[in-house]
């Protein structure tokens, strides 16, 4: 039997902590295959290019194994989330995520493939977020009943959407930045609405003027164009393997709900539609339901 040979490849843009190559994998001792009913230390060498020896809550990072496990698909679990993994030319892979809210510490990642089972522990390191005080019109705070029960079915159908994970990588080669402009809002930041504690900020703000463009970051299938209370006019691709974008406060939408795009396609323009203290594009990234950093995206070797 072959080793696996396990590469994490990593988030590099604002994290850097997957940078070192070579680094020597942390607690590959607990790393175990199971093969037939017994389970049994995992061959050497247990090859690792770049080490996740540290993450941070919100990282996405990749994850792919050369081993011939007779499988066309595995699975990933880490905190509490299942990723899928794919073999894409001839290696397994999956793309992972920690949720913005992870508790920093050790958390064991385990993974399946066919006959294989393996776990490792990574350390999720703090990262602190900050915070920032916003005013918006009272209705965004002081919500009507009709108002809140739609806010309610809009937060049922965007977590069914999260849930659902499609077995398949509709992307092509790297994710694009949608549109060009100033950055605003951050990831994570945690967020006072009119003197009012609200969600924390799950996604990136980019101050393009009104009217710019947007692009698709990737090709995938838009899974939803329509206006939410919150988000606005709000486009979401489904990229497959469990990774979606989202675009939020859109003047316009030109996407079609169902359709596939391409990457780079425009899904609409740039407004001030939904909560908002002024036009920008709110872009969000999901996967497997983790709320994770869209600037690190764009830098990810995701396109095998
Ligand atoms: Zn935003």
């Amino acid at each position: 039997m072959r080793g696996i040979a396990a590469v994490a490849a990593a988030a590099a843009v604002g994290c850097g902590v997957f940078s070192g190559a070579g680094v020597p994998p942390s607690v590959d001792a607990a790393d175990t295959v199971a093969h037939g009913s017994g389970r049994k230390p995992l061959p050497r060498p247990y090859e690792m290019r770049v080490a996740p020896q540290t993450v941070h809550p919100g990282d996405i990072f990749t994850l792919t194994w050369e081993v011939s496990a007779g499988a066309d698909t595995g699975e990933v679990e880490l905190d509490g989330r299942r990723f899928p993994i794919i073999r894409d030319q001839g290696v397994y892979t999956s793309v992972v995520g920690l949720d913005m809210d992870a508790t920093p510490g050790p958390t064991q990642l385990a993974f399946r493939i066919g006959q294989f089972t393996g776990s490792r522990d990574i350390v999720a390191t703090a990262r602190e977020f900050g915070s920032e005080s916003l005013t918006v019109k009272p209705s965004y705070t002081d919500l009507a009943k009709e108002t809140l029960e739609r806010v309610e079915l809009e937060s049922v159908r965007m977590k069914k959407l999260w849930a659902t994970i499609t077995l398949e990588k509709l992307w092509r080669e790297a994710f694009l930045k949608p549109t060009s402009g100033a950055l605003g809002s951050p990831f994570g930041l945690r967020r006072i609405f009119n003197g009012e504690p609200r969600d924390p900020h799950s996604g990136l703000d980019i101050k393009s003027p009104p009217g710019t463009p947007i692009k698709a970051s990737n090709r995938g299938r838009a899974v939803l164009a329509g206006n939410l209370f919150f988000t606005g006019n709000t486009v979401v691709i489904d990229h497959g393997l469990g990774l979606y974008t989202l675009y939020a406060h859109l003047s316009r939408i030109d996407a079609e709900e169902g359709a596939m795009v391409e990457r780079g396609d425009v899904v609409g323009l740039v407004g001030a539609t939904g909560r908002v203290t002024g036009p920008h594009l709110h872009w969000g990234v999901k996967l497997a339901g983790t709320r994770v950093d869209p600037t690190t995206l764009p830098g990810l070797n995701l396109a095998r």
